[in-house]
Order: C-alpha cells, then structure tokens, then sequence
C-alpha cells in the first residue's frame, strides 16, 4: 500500500459544516460540454470523484441570463429548470464519496450575452473584454442588488441539486465579483468604489449572502486571484495581501491562483510544477481557513511539501485530474509510477476555446466517459488470443500497444529507431517542451509491466517483414515528415527554390541536430507552436532569426492552448524579428523575396536559409506498399491493416494518442454504426410536444 510520506495527504480537511475526506482537491475546469451535455459532463465528473478526489468542481457555472457566455458552454443555473442537470453531477460524484462544489459566476463585461441579448452589465461602462462590438453598462445600485438576488438565487439551487461547497469567483479577471475589485473596471464613486473597502463591498456581501443562504449544509468556497502581472490597474499581490486580511475568516475555504487564464493554466513550456507558490503562498498566513491552490502538481512529493511548508492544505488540480481522473487513488495504493503526468499542453483548455467538448493528449478517455463508454483504468478484455503486430512507437504506436497489451492480446511493436517515443522523444528535445516525453514515459512504462508485449527497436520493417510475421492484425503507425518543398495552406505548390536547396531545413533536420547558421528566416505557414519553438531555438544557436507567417498574428493557434502571450512576450524578449502577412514568393542566392498578403508589394531580405513549418507527409510507403500486396495477406495470415495517427494524417500528439487508443478498444469489437458515439438529443418529452404516432 502508500508509501507513509504521503499519509498527509489522506488525512481529512474540515470545510465549513462539510469535509473533504483528503487533500486531493478538482478545482472547477472547463470542459466544453456544460449545460449542452450534461449526461457526459456528469460521467467526466464521476471519474473524478471515482479516482480518489475528495471535491470534485464544476466549471464557471452562469448564474442569470445577463451573464450569458455564448458560444462558450459552461454550467447554467438561470432557474429550476437547470437543476437536474447539476444534480446529476452530484449523484455521480457522491456515490464515491466525493463532494460536489458549484463555482457560481457573472461575468459582467466578459460575458458574450450573444444568445439572450441582454445588455452587459460591469461596475463602470466599459467595452466587452472579448472584442465583441459593443459595451457593458454601469450598474446602478438597483443592479447590485439584482445581481446580489440571482447570485443568492443560484446558490439556493445549487444547494438543491446536491452541492456541498458554493463558490464565490472573484478570479481570472472574468467575473463581476472581481470587476469591482479591479481600479481599471471600477470607477465609481458611491460605496461600491474609490478606496479599498469600497471595492471589497460587494465581495464582501456576496460572501456573506451566500453563508446566509446556503452556509448551513453548504461551504463558502472563495475564489480569489492574488495577481494579475498589470501594476496598479489589476489586482496586484501588495492590495491582495489587504483583501485577504479583511476577508480572511469570512469563507470556510480560499481557492487562490493568479489571474488571467492564461497566467493561471500556464502551458509547461513557459512555467513548471508549482510555478504560483510565491504568488499563493501568503495566503495561509492570514487566515485560520483552509487553503487550495492549483499548480499543475503531478508529483505527491511535490504535494506533500507544499502542505509541509504551510503553502497550502489542499492540492488543487485540474490539469493533473483531467490527465489522470485516479491520481488520488493512485497515490492512495502505492502506485505513484502508474500516475500518467499532465504535460502541460493545453489540448484540454483548447476543448473550451474552440467550443467542443474537453480533450486531453495524455489521457484519450476525457470526454468519452459516456458517449463511448471509455472508463479512464478499465478495458474490455481481449476476446481472441491474436497476435498483433504494432509497427512505429511513437504515441499512436505506443498507446495502441500499451492498451491492446492491457485487454491481454499478444503485441509486438517493433521500432526503426534506437529510441522509443518518436515524435514526442524528438520534440522534448526542443526548447521549452521537455514535458512531452510523459507521453511515452507513461506508456513505456506500462508497457514494461505488461509480459504480452514485446517490445523491438533498431527494428525497421519492410513490408516482407510484415508479411513474414505471421500477425492476425497489424497496425502501422510509422509518422509523419515535415514538407521541404514549402507547400502549404498558403502556397498550393512548391515555392520556387526551395526544392532541392541545401539551405531549406526542416523541423526534422533541426530534431535531428543538422541546423543553418547565419540569417535565418522560419517560415511558418502551420500556426501553432512549431514556428515559434524554432526561432527560440535557432537563437539560441546564434542565428539571427526572423519568424515570418503569412497570418496576422504569429501562432493563430496557440491563442486556444493559451500559449499565445508567452510567445508573443518569449519572441520580443528575445529580440526575434516578427513579420506578419507575409508570404514568401522565391529563394535564389542569399535572398528572400516576400510579399505582403494583402497588397502587390514585395521585399528582398537578406536570408542564409529558411526553416520550412509549412505541412507534414506521412511515412506511408510501408501501408501503400502493403495495400498493393493485398492478396498475400489471407497466407501471411492477415485478417487487418490498419494505418494510424500520423502516418494516417498528421496532427496533433492528442490526436495520434486518441487514434492508437481507439484501435486498442475498437480490436476484435463489435462494429458501431455510423455514428460511434452517444449524443445528446433534444427528445421529444424535454421539448414538451408531441409527436404524431407515425413519425
Ligand atoms: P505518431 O505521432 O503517429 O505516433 P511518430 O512519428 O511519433 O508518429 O512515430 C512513428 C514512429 O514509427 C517513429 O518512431 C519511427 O521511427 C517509426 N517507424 C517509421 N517507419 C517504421 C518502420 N518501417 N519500422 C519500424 N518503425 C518505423
Ligand atoms: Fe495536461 Fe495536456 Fe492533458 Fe491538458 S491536455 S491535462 S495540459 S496533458
């Protein structure tokens, strides 16, 4: 069983009149699925609170439609009418055991109000925070009150959907109770603003309603941001110190963190296990109450010091949850070597920027809890004793073995390289991204206790291998290569001189040490993190780099994964040129011509050589080669081929680790229809009519 270092964190923390049976704390999360998808968001839920987390949260739960965050999905509780999909959560979270917390929030001016149309609401008048087109209204005393009712309002639903800790959300820079905190939303000059307890007023009752509401069954959770990195315009750490001081015994538990979101949920690339500690840990000082506080904490050692040292008494995750729903229980049977490490990506957090439902690139079961029937630790058995051959141990290769290997089928995966892990082993060499390698950490590790899978390296197969092997089922997933020749989204064929010039590199070249020196220019036409990891890279090798997109902004897409103002911040410190809306029309000698995207005006520049982040290609030869010999599979005994993950089409680490997953449980299964997955349906009795007999 554990380890008795760890007993610290199984002993139980009173919250208020409830407790948490230890110190592993959900803190809430997006998720993407919300009030549309409440049957998944309940089994996402439940996982949780199965794996050993004593809270389990929910994520920004909108308390009235004038807080309506459209398109954004998040929880809802408008009227009683939102009860029963909250309830839910809360029957699945208390047959574990675990409590169910309720973070209540209205976002003021960083609400959408795009579906309800309600005019914005904020402490002063103020543009909407999110570019929409229009501005929030002052709120006259009338609407504090208004808003200090539905706030109350919804905390009495929570309560009677089961919820046993109620928070107040004064963090992130997205809610009203922190809008009045904040110098740059707050100008008012009656009791709610000015000095310091003026701006505290509101927080201060909206705490006190909700103990007067709920306080007898429910704890009074605080959510408060301690700094947000503006100076005096934001809640800085000096006036938070004050904050805390005159709230201190008024919550039953702090839930403390930075602001914004993106300095909160910081991708691993820009900040380590823990990184909030001087920014949280003063908390504790101050206030009798218990303490939670996040830091992307995957290490129990790491957990116990913070509670041994008096930072916090809860650990807070909700990465390290999302990666790993059974850290807890883990940690709780001496299993620490089994927990699968967040690596700090940001695919999760992507799920809610971009509208669609949570997933996560270490753990391929979030989100498909219920619509697949996915359970994070458990999978069906194998239901024949084939052997399958698994070619290429990259994630997709590695997390189709590591899986098939747990239904108990007999695996080979062979290897061409000396190194396990491809791309994931390759691209933690790059600045900033040693944390990918959990990928394959994780996974070879299991793989390791697994006496049904063998595994191979220095071991390339060509397709006579493949034949001679004598596999029932056999699994390519040989990767993916970089484009040399420049085509991309921008350009639909090679740029002229690129192709067969020493001095185009890749990304392959540079994972593989070959690197320019010089003027370098990294064209990125991909858009997410690669092009900025290059330049990084390639400055620190003493090039002098230029990052060229043809897009407006550098790395479009990492403004999902919240990485975007650390590279834009990472690239100006560094002192990395940026050019936008630019594309390149040819390389010849040692100039560049580019031309502007949205005007016939081109420029020369002075360029040593180019790293193309144009495309990938997959290493498909070994699948091509073997569908033409089609007809020497039934006597190689052959019964599947199948191609995976970026050797299928590239993409993202998530996504070739979803791709072997799945083949691990779709192997041998009985086939779905068309559609593989439950949905959630507008039915007939939740629309309140009925359907004519012969419909
Ligand atoms: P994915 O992301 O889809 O898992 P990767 O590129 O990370 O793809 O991994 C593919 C792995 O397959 C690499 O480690 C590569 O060395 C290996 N590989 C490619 N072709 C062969 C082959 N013919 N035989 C064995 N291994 C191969
Ligand atoms: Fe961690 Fe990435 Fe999974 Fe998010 S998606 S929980 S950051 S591994």
């Amino acid at each position: 069983m554990r380890d008795p270092r760890y007993d610290i964190l199984f002993t139980p923390v009173q919250i208020g009149p409830v407790v948490a049976k230890n110190r592993f704390f959900q803190v809430p999360h997006c998720n993407g699925m919300g009030h549309a998808m409440p049957l998944a968001h309940a089994a996402m839920r439940e996982a949780k609170a199965e794996g050993g987390w004593a809270v389990v949260s929910t994520e920004e739960c909108e308390i009235h439609p004038s807080s309506d965050l459209t398109p954004y999905v998040e929880a809802r509780l408008w009227d009683d009418r939102d009860i029963p999909a909250l309830a839910l959560m809360c029957d699945k979270v208390h047959a574990h055991g675990a409590l169910a917390a309720l973070e209540l929030t209205h976002n003021g001016p960083v609400a959408s109000n795009l579906y309800s149309r309600e005019v914005l609401l904020a402490p002063s008048h103020q543009p909407a925070k999110y570019g929409y087109p229009s501005q929030a209204r002052a709120m006259t005393l009338g609407d504090i009150r208004d808003y200090r009712r539905w706030h109350r309002a919804a905390a009495l639903r929570g309560k009677r959907a089961g919820m046993d800790i109620i928070y107040v959300y004064a963090a992130h820079d997205i809610s009203l109770a922190m809008h009045f905190l904040q110098r740059r939303r707050n100008q008012r000059s009656d009791e709610y603003g000015g000095p310091l307890e003026n701006r505290v007023r509101l927080l201060r009752e909206l705490l006190e309603d909700t103990k007067d509401a709920v306080g007898d069954r429910c704890a009074v959770a605080l959510r408060f941001a301690t700094e947000e990195f503006l100076g005096p315009a934001g809640v800085e750490l000096a006036e938070a110190e004050d904050i805390v001081g005159m709230l201190a015994e008024l919550p039953d538990l702090w839930d403390v963190n930075v602001a914004a979101w993106c300095n909160d949920s910081v991708p691993s690339r820009f900040a380590k296990e823990g990184a909030q500690e001087p920014f949280v840990a003063f908390v504790k000082k101050l206030t009798s109450k218990p303490v939670v506080g996040v830091g992307r904490f995957t290490s129990p050692d790491t957990m116990v010091s913070q509670i041994r040292r008096g930072v916090l008494d809860l650990i807070g995750c909700a990465r390290p949850s999302i990666a790993d729903p059974f850290l807890p229980r883990k940690v709780e049977e001496g299993r620490n070597d089994d927990i699968r490490e967040c690596i700090g990506c940001n695919i999760c957090v992507s799920g809610d920027n971009t509208i669609s439902p949570i997933r996560c690139t270490q753990n391929p079961s979030m989100g498909e809890e219920w619509r697949k029937d996915w359970h994070p630790e458990r999978i069906a058995p194998a239901r024949s004793d084939a052997r399958i051959l698994v070619v290429g141990a990259g994630p997709a290769g590695l997390e189709a073995a590591r899986a098939l290997g747990e239904r108990g089928y007999a695996v080979t995966l062979a290897e061409a390289r000396k190194e396990l892990g491809g791309r994931v082993t390759r691209e933690a060499r790059l600045p900033g991204l040693a944390e990918w390698a959990r990928v394959r950490d994780w996974r070879v590790g299991q793989i390791r206790k697994l006496p049904n899978v063998d595994v191979y390296r220095d071991s390339t197969l060509t397709g006579e291998d493949v034949l001679g092997f004598e596999a029932r089922h056999v699994l390519l997933a040989t990767g993916c290569r970089w484009r040399r020749d420049g085509y991309g989204r921008s350009n639909g064929s090679a740029i002229p001189g690129f192709v067969d010039c020493a001095r185009i590199f890749t990304l392959d070249d540079l994972m593989d040490g070959r690197l320019p020196d010089g003027r370098v220019v990294v064209f990125d036409d991909d858009g997410f993190y690669y092009g900025s990891v290059a330049a990084e890279l390639l400055h620190g090798q003493g090039c002098e780099v230029t990052l060229l997109t043809p897009d407006d902004i550098i790395a479009p897409w990492s403004q999902h994964t919240l990485d975007y103002r650390h590279i834009r911040k990472r690239m100006a410190g560094l002192g990395i040129d940026v050019m936008v809306s630019q594309n390149i029309v040819e390389f010849a000698g040692a100039e560049l011509t580019i031309e502007d995207v949205w005007a016939p005006q081109r420029r020369i520049l002075a360029c040593d050589a180019v790293v193309a982040v144009t495309a990938r290609l997959p290493n498909d030869d070994l699948y091509q080669g073997l569908l033409r010999r089609q007809r020497d599979w039934a006597d190689a005994g052959i019964r599947t081929l199948r191609c995976i993950g970026d050797a299928e089409a590239p993409g993202l680490i998530a996504h070739a680790v979803y791709a072997g997953h799945r083949y691990a449980r779709e192997m041998e299964e009985p086939a779905t229809d068309d559609i593989p997955f439950k949905r959630h349906f507008h039915t007939a009795r939740a629309l309140d009519i009925l359907l004519p007999r012969d419909r």
